[in-house]
Formats: C-alpha cells, structure tokens, sequence
C-alpha cells in the first residue's frame, strides 16, 4: 500500500506556500500506477492572488541593475544544485523517467539558469551615432511585466528554466503553472530558489488543471506574455486567448523530426543516434527522432541495426538498477502511442520490434510499452502523419536525398531535423532545405543552451535559448537624441 501524501497546499506566491481552492488532483507513479500525493489544485481566484504577487514585485525586481539580478538568480540556482539528491526520484517518481534521464534534466534546468546569469553580463544595446548631423539614436530595452509558463509532463524542469532564465534576467516575474500531473519537483524547485535568495514573489508556481488554472493564467488582465510549452492543439488555443490584450506569446509545439540516413554515412553511428534520439525519455520529448528516412541501398542494414537496439534495451521502473527505459507517463499517453502503431501496421507497416506492453508480470500495473520499431507504414498512416509521443518509430526506406526531403518536409511539424552523411553538399542541401527549427548534421540531436531553438510551421512561434530568447521577453524602444 502507498500511503498517499496530502500534506501539499498547492501553489508557491509570494516565498510562501499557498493553499489552493481547488478540486484535489491525485499525483500519480507511472511505474505502478498508484497515487501517492495529491495536490489542492489552483482555482482562478488563486491565480489571480499569484499573479498579484508578481505585478507586486515586478517594480523592484525590473529595477535591479541586470548583472545584479543574474547575481541572485545564480545564488539560487546554486542552492537548487545542492539538493540534486532530492530532486532527482522525486522526478523519477512524478513523471516516471529513469533516475538518470532525472539527473540529466535537472542538471540541464540548473546549466540554463546558469548560461542566462552568465549573458546577464554581457547585455549590449544598439546605439547610431549619427542619424542626422547633431542627432543620435539608441534603442532602450524593458521588460515586459508578468510572464506566465505553462509546461507539460515531459520534461517539467527544463521547459520551465527556458522560460524562467530569460524572463527574470530580463527583469519580468514570472507565474508558472506545471502540468496537472507533474506538479511536486516544480512546487520543490520554486522553494529551492526562494531559499537560496531569490525574492519573493519573482517566481510563483500555480499548480492546476489547463482548463482551470492554465486558462485563468492566459486571460489574466496582468498578464503580459505567455510562454507555452506543449501540444499543437492547445498552443492554438492560448494563441486564440492570447488576442484578447493583444498579449505575447512564445509557443514551443509538437514536433515530428525527420532523420535522413544516407548512403554513404556512418550508419552505426547513425543507427545509435536513431535510437537514443527515439527512446530517450521513454520516446516523449519534442525534440526527437520520429521519423526515420534511410537510402535503400543500406537500409536492410540499417533496420536490422535499430531494430535490434530496441530489442536490447531495459525496460523498467525508472528507480530499478540498470533500467535503461521508464514507463510512459500516463495511461491514456500509452494508449494514444499503442493506437497510432497498431493502425499503422494494420495499414501495411511492418512491426519489427514491441508493439505493445512488456510481459514481465512486474510491469503490469506501470504505463509501460516496449520499444516498437515499424517499417514502411503507409505515407498516410498516423505514424506518419502525427506526432508519436512515445517509444515506436517507423522507418522508410527511400530512393535518395530529394525524395528524404521531400518526404521530410511532408508533415504539418518543423521542430528538428538531422541528416547523416559523409558528402558536404548532400549535408548543406539538406539544412537549406528541410523546413525545420534545427538541423544537425551527424550529430544527436542535443539542444545548446548558446542556439537559438524553436519550431516553424505547426510547430510553434518564437525563440528559446540563445541571446534571442530575451527579444521575447522584452519590448524596445527606439529612442532620438536630438541637437536641438
Ligand atoms: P498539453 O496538453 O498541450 O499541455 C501542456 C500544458 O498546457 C499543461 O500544463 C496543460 O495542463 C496546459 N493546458 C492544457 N489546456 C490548457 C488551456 N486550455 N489553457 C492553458 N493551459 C492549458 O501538452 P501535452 O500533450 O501534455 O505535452 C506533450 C506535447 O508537448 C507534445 O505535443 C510535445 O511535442 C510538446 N512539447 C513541445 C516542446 C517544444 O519545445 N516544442 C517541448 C516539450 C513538449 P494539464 O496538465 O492540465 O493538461
Ligand atoms: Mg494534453
């Protein structure tokens, strides 16, 4: 029996713990499926009590010299670093991931944080010295007041740092609201950074369901930019909200990132970097590899090759030895993922590997399924035409480059994108042309805190990470210096 932990209030304002109003929400283990905290969900009277702390200290906050607050932010955010150990199965435990993909996120949450103190340092404006004779021009830079980040599950730290960093070093507060089922390591972290400095009501956490609390941050009057992170679907939906207040917005969407194999590359490397890219984090990440197009001359070589790394890998409780993939994060995200593959393969795919849950009678009561691996499913079938959230990958043999990009390009997503060759000229044609956010080039697709990131067409609308991040933080102002 778990004994279900109910002593959480629910949000963070103010430096402080705040009982919600809300209905209770159950936070669910994906490994064993059994409740084991639940949470006081936020209603709109406690967003709007959060979003009253951030205006409240939005002035003195946008008023620290810039350096400064990248001074206390990185305090914090040390502080946060020095609770790892906590942090990290509290992750494992809300979200299901392996206790190393936790480290690997949390470490990553901690590096951007870190990268924006870092810039805090080096903001640089524009000034022209000679519009006209006697008169001179610079461009002011201010923030924009209450930011509100609304996250999803899968990786509920670091989506939040790339919004976090950016907005508070630019001299916004920020109000966040984690997705309804992740929100423990979100409520810890916000604790964390309050106690290591950073002043109250900077950093408010909101937790709640989209529709109530998600909705209730959107349409606040003092809410001036949102920073989404999740599903095309509802990104259009804060899209639509988002006019009313003619308010920002940044949308990080779905993705469906093609891999381009070709014949000349180095296909061990490239079917390594297949499987990391798919499997990593139980498959459900934006940036990762969910489409998989190989020349056919190697293909055979290459299918047999990712096919058997799925078949390799340990599927397990995220907090078990050696486990190498956690279960999914919920049940319905499993059903969603079982429902794509099994329409797929019943359209003309060939199932290769998976397909379905594990046996091992440990496992039943988990969100768990096995690392699926489908060959040429039909090029309208839904694993080709939808975002796969989860651990199946399909395959398509392809006759050479042109008819890859043009395949690659056939999707309403533009998030990432890789190609794998030896040939300088296939690589350059293939980052010119594949309509995509990022293109690596032999390389997994790791994203850098120092690169501008975000998606085209379905896939979303502004910058994170990068020097740009901040143009979507902050308004400017053209300022002239006249002579006379
Ligand atoms: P989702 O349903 O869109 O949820 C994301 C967040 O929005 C959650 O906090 C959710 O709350 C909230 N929300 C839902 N409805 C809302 C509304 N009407 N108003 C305001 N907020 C609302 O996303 P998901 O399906 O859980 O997450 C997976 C998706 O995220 C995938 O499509 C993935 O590709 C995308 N993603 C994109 C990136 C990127 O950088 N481009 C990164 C990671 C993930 P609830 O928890 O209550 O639903
Ligand atoms: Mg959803």
């Amino acid at each position: 029996m778990t004994t279900v932990d109910t002593t959480y209030a629910g949000s963070f304002i103010g430096g402080a713990q705040h009982r919600n109003a809300g209905d209770a929400l159950d936070v669910v283990n994906p490994a064993d499926g059994r409740a084991f905290a639940r949470v006081a969900a936020a209603s709109a009277a406690d967003v709007d009590v959060a979003v009253q702390a951030a205006a409240g200290a939005f002035d003195a906050w946008s008023e620290l010299a810039v350096s400064k607050r990248g001074e206390i932010l990185g305090r914090a955010a040390h502080h946060v670093e020095e609770h790892l150990d906590e942090l990290i199965p509290l992750l494992t435990r809300e979200q299901g991931k392996t206790l190393r993909d936790s480290k690997i996120e949390i470490t990553k949450a901690i590096d951007t944080l870190m990268h924006y103190v870092g810039l805090s340092k080096s903001l640089r404006g524009v000034h022209t010295p000679n519009l006209d004779p006697g008169v001179e021009g610079y461009v002011l830079r201010k923030p924009l007041g209450v930011v509100g980040a609304i996250v999803p599950w899968n990786f509920p730290t670091t989506l939040l740092c790339n919004k976090l960093a950016p907005a508070l070093v630019a001299g916004n507060t920020v109000v966040a609201k984690p997705a309804a089922t992740t929100p423990l390591t979100t409520l810890r972290f916000a604790e964390l950074l309050a106690d290591g400095g950073l002043p109250p009501g900077v950093f408010n956490v909101v937790t709640g369901k989209g529709s109530v609390a998600g909705e209730a941050l959107v349409t606040h009057p003092h809410v001036r930019k949102i920073a989404f992170t999740g599903s095309t679907p509802v990104g259009e939906q804060i899209m639509a909200l988002a006019a009313r207040g003619t308010k920002r917005v940044t949308l990080e969407l779905g993705g469906s990132d093609p891999m381009i194999i070709c014949d000349d590359a180095d296909l061990a490397a490239a079917a390594s970097a297949a499987s990391m890219g798919r499997f990593y984090n139980g498959g459900q990440a934006c940036l990762a590899i969910k489409r998989v197009y190989v020349f056919e001359s190697v293909a055979d070589q290459v299918i047999e090759s990712i096919t058997a790394k799925a078949k390799r890998l340990k599927v397990g409780r995220g907090d078990a030895e050696g486990t190498q993939m956690g279960p999914m994060h919920t049940d319905a995200q499993r059903a969603e993922v079982a429902g794509q593959v099994t329409q797929s393969v019943n359209a003309g795919g060939e199932l290769r590997a998976g397909g379905g849950a594990p046996d091992d009678p440990d496992l039943q009561d988990g969100f768990f399924y096995m690392p699926t691996i489908v060959v040429d499913p039909p090029h309208d079938s839904p694993m080709a035409t939808e975002e796969v959230f989860g651990p199946a990958l399909p395959i398509w043999r392809v006759a050479g480059l042109d008819e890859a990009i043009q395949r690659a390009n056939a999707s309403p997503f533009g998030l990432g994108s890789s190609v794998w060759t030896k040939d300088l000229q296939s690589a350059r044609e293939a980052a010119n042309r594949i309509e995509a956010g990022y293109t690596w080039i032999n390389s997994r697709t790791k994203v850098y805190d120092e690169l501008p990131f975000g998606g085209w067409k379905s896939s979303g609308y502004g910058k994170e990470h990068g020097q740009e991040a901040f143009d979507f933080y902050t308004e400017t102002k053209s300022v002239v210096l006249g002579g006379g």
